[in-house]
């Protein structure tokens, strides 16, 4: 019978599109398939689909960007229903995928509701939040192609994936308490409410790399950190358990408050306005503050328990690259960190903290990273073109199949390590 081939590209994937198609056709009771493929979705619709297009245009799904719509008239087998078909490998491998994606009001309500399921579980996600960059491992972007691999659903996930009416249908990280990742040591939030409380030093690993915590507003803490770190004068970054405490040192413009509260969830760079006792050590010399609010679900339960600003920066040497592996921290950040929070969630490509400021009302992306990036946007060329930019804050951009992507920043390119790890994720990408 006739009917309508619909191909789609832009940011398609990992952003509940396929279930939005799946509702929107079965609220206009047209009958086909839609899939997943290397070069975008794919929708073959049984009749008219003119209201189908509209609702695309008006209604799209809220973290998806749609930059090519083609449609054709075709043939179909006739059905009954309309149906998610299982991804293809096929197609030039043109699309690109969602940055990891903070913690959305639905999570945030059941993360602390007593009755769920997911009561205070730190890996809750649905189809509009959680890991997305950091845990792919090759497109098409499906569970097997991620670290979620090695975590089998229960019964309970299960059914919640495989249910249209369910936001969490088809939200590949889907994780619960008891078949999803765990945190280590098992008695995690204890552990790191009593060592903050005590100035300790705190390896945390999270969505894109391990972070470095102690308590912001503890001296000793923040001077042995900065000693440790033996970085002699680059500012830290503060996380905060909400908006109060930063207005109470910083002015914050209602642009610099929408870009602390935005899904990105970046490191904000704000005035200073009131000089407080660690903070010579936290930005020395500096009349500015880098500040973000928690966006994974662990860091609301830590500031659940402990509800004061922590020092969170990236755990790393002196310009080498974030570290992202359980042992790699163990061993490298030994001498700086008194105790360890990790997961066994592996991160499969790092991703630091974005960096952005507010210049005259305009957002200004100083370090693209997690929730900013990778970005990708449709360039006029179908020349393949590599970038590379700059020397302390390096990362790159490429070119192909008229996709121009960015990548998030790397490191500082005056280490050899972070130059062979730039040399990786460029080859990644061409492969
Ligand atoms: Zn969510
Ligand atoms: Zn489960």
């Amino acid at each position: 019978m006739k009917g309508t081939a619909i191909h789609i590209t832009g940011i398609v994937q990992g952003v509940g599109f396929r279930p939005w198609v799946w509702r929107t056709a079965t609220r206009l009771g047209l009958n086909g398939t839609v899939l997943n493929s290397f070069d975008g979705v794919h929708i073959e619709l049984q009749g008219n689909a003119e209201s189908f297009l509209l609702a695309l245009e008006n209604d799209p799904p809220p973290l998806s960007r749609i930059d090519t719509i083609e449609t054709r008239a075709t043939e179909l087998e006739p059905m009954d229903h309309f149906e998610i078909l299982a991804s293809t490998g096929e197609g030039e491998a043109m699309q690109r995928i969602s940055p990891d994606i903070s913690i959305c009001e639905d999570c945030r309500r059941e993360l602390s509701d007593p009755a769920n399921r997911r009561f205070r579980y730190p890996f809750i996600n649905c189809i509009n939040c959680g890991p997305r960059f950091s845990i792919i491992e090759n497109l098409p972007y499906d569970r097997p192609n991620t670290s979620m691999q090695a975590f089998a659903m229960c019964p309970a996930c299960a059914s919640e994936y495989a249910d249209p009416a369910d936001r969490r249908y088809h939200a590949q990280p889907i994780a619960c308490p008891v078949c999803g990742p765990q945190m280590m040591p098992e008695n995690w939030e204890d552990v790191w409410v009593t060592s903050i409380r005590q100035g300790k030093i705190i390896a945390v690993k999270g969505i894109g790399g391990f972070h470095l915590a102690c308590d912001a507003l503890n001296p000793e803490a923040v001077a042995r950190l900065r000693k440790r770190k033996g970085r002699e004068s680059k500012p830290f970054a503060l996380m905060v358990p909400n908006l109060d405490w930063v207005r109470t040192v910083c002015s914050v413009s209602l642009e610099e408050e929408r870009l602390l509260t935005s899904r990105e969830r970046p490191v904000v760079l704000l005035k200073l306005r009131k000089r407080f006792e660690t903070v010579e050590d936290i930005a020395p010399g500096l009349n500015t503050l880098g500040v973000m609010l928690p966006y994974s679900p662990m860091h609301e339960i830590m500031f659940d328990r402990f509800p004061n600003p922590v020092i969170m920066t990236s755990a790393n040497y002196t310009s080498e690259p974030m570290i992202h592996l359980n042992e790699q921290a163990e061993k490298k950040l030994s001498g700086i960190a008194d105790v360890f929070l990790m997961h066994n969630r592996p991160i499969v490509n790092r991703c630091d903290d974005p960096v952005c400021a507010v210049h005259e009302r305009q957002t200004i992306v100083l370090r693209p990273g997690r929730g900013i990036a990778p970005v990708s946007m449709p360039v006029d060329t179908d020349q393949c073109i590599l970038a590379f930019g700059a020397d302390m804050k390096n990362t790159f951009a490429l070119a192909h199949h008229g996709q121009l992507t960015l990548h998030p920043y790397i490191g500082d390119l005056e280490n050899p390590e972070t130059q062979m790890i730039l040399e990786d994720a460029v080859q990644r990408e061409l492969d």
